[in-house]
């Protein structure tokens, strides 16, 4: 099995007919990741949670700090594309030097964008230390918890601040770096249709997107049953999602836990996503699963899907058309 892992590595992950072809790539916390994801074959870096930045220390990570790290991320990827996450902080991730009120929800509170726009002054440094190393290769920058067409622009104004300090100062980067968001809270994907005016790509978050769908919090083990990606509402989100930004001439990725479960990928193939962004580990078996698919298979497959009631029904219809291929 380790042999014809190898060999998957310089295979692209195209359906076997070579009518689709979509993008593996990896989630990463720090540089070090990065090694990992080049050995897996990952085409990219479809999530950069740039929070592991931010914790455990004393004090904000400076605007040079930030710059180096993710420059390090960006050219050791070599050309390969690099999604930057903003700062995702608060709901259950605190830092020691940011004042955060007690809440009652976090996970529906101050996190994440809302904190970015409120402390405008900590997202630009971000934002300044993204543009700076979006000189050395490919970056685009991605927004979380984008709940509305509001924060998004808000969120580009500080970002349009910020290149224009840094013409000003004469630093290079790059103008026309890609700008898009997590769809990660359900009223981002039921009103895909407007937000993909606003950007140029859209990554599905589902680990947040089917907790809040779903109102089953991630973390609790008592009703983790509930927590189902094959729920028919976590589907049509995810096509609603997709569809709106093909109309648009945009694309669509995933980074949430979904993209790379095995289960999952048939599916996601045949609703149309592009990318997929996944644990480093886990790129190659779904390599295996979409080069095993004729996409025009996959498309029908998602279409028998949409008429499913229950998750049960939808899991044991996509096992039995993959046990078909052993
Ligand atoms: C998600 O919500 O699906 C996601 C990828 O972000 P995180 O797991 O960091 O919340
Ligand atoms: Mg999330």
């Amino acid at each position: 099995i380790k042999e014809e892992m190898k060999e998957l590595l310089f295979l692209s992950a195209e359906t076997v007919d070579k009518k689709r072809r979509v993008e593996l790539s990896a989630n990463i916390g720090t540089p070090k990741d990065v090694k990992g994801a080049l050995e897996n074959g990952a085409e990219g870096i479809g999530l950069y949670r740039t929070e592991f930045l931010y914790m455990d220390r004393e004090d904000m990570p400076s605007e040079e700090e930030q710059y180096k790290a993710y420059k390090e991320v960006v050219e050791a990827m070599q050309g390969k594309p690099v999604i930057i996450r903003t700062l995702d902080i608060g709901g259950d991730k605190k830092l020691p030097y940011l004042e955060m009120p007690e809440e009652l929800n976090p996970f529906l509170g101050f996190r994440a964008i809302r904190l970015c726009l409120d402390r405008k002054d900590l997202f630009k440094v971000q934002l300044r230390a993204i543009l700076r190393a979006s000189a050395h290769g490919k970056i685009r920058i991605m927004y979380p918890m984008i709940s509305g067409i509001d924060e998004i622009r808000k969120a580009n104004r500080v970002l349009e601040e910020a290149m224009e300090e840094l013409k000003k100062e004469g630093v290079a980067f790059d103008e026309n770096i890609e700008v898009g968001i997590m769809v990660e809270i359900p009223s981002a994907a039921v009103c895909a249709d407007i937000l993909a005016k606003e950007v140029d790509f859209f990554s599905i978050g589902t680990n947040d997107l089917i907790q809040y769908t779903l109102a089953v919090d991630r973390m609790n083990e008592k009703i983790a049953y509930l927590y189902e990606p094959f729920h028919p509402a976590i589907i049509r989100l995810i096509k609603n999602v997709i569809d709106a930004s093909h109309r648009e001439g945009k694309w669509t990725g995933m980074c949430g836990e979904m993209a790379g479960e095995p289960l999952a990928v048939p599916l996601l193939l045949g609703l149309g996503l592009d990318e997929f962004s996944m644990s480093a580990t886990a790129i190659p078996f779904a390599k295996k699963i979409i080069r095993s698919f004729e996409y025009d298979e996959a498309k029908e497959l998602a279409e028998k899907v949409l008429l499913m009631e229950s998750a049960e029904d939808i899991r044991l219809l996509i096992k039995e058309t993959c046990n078909k291929k052993g």
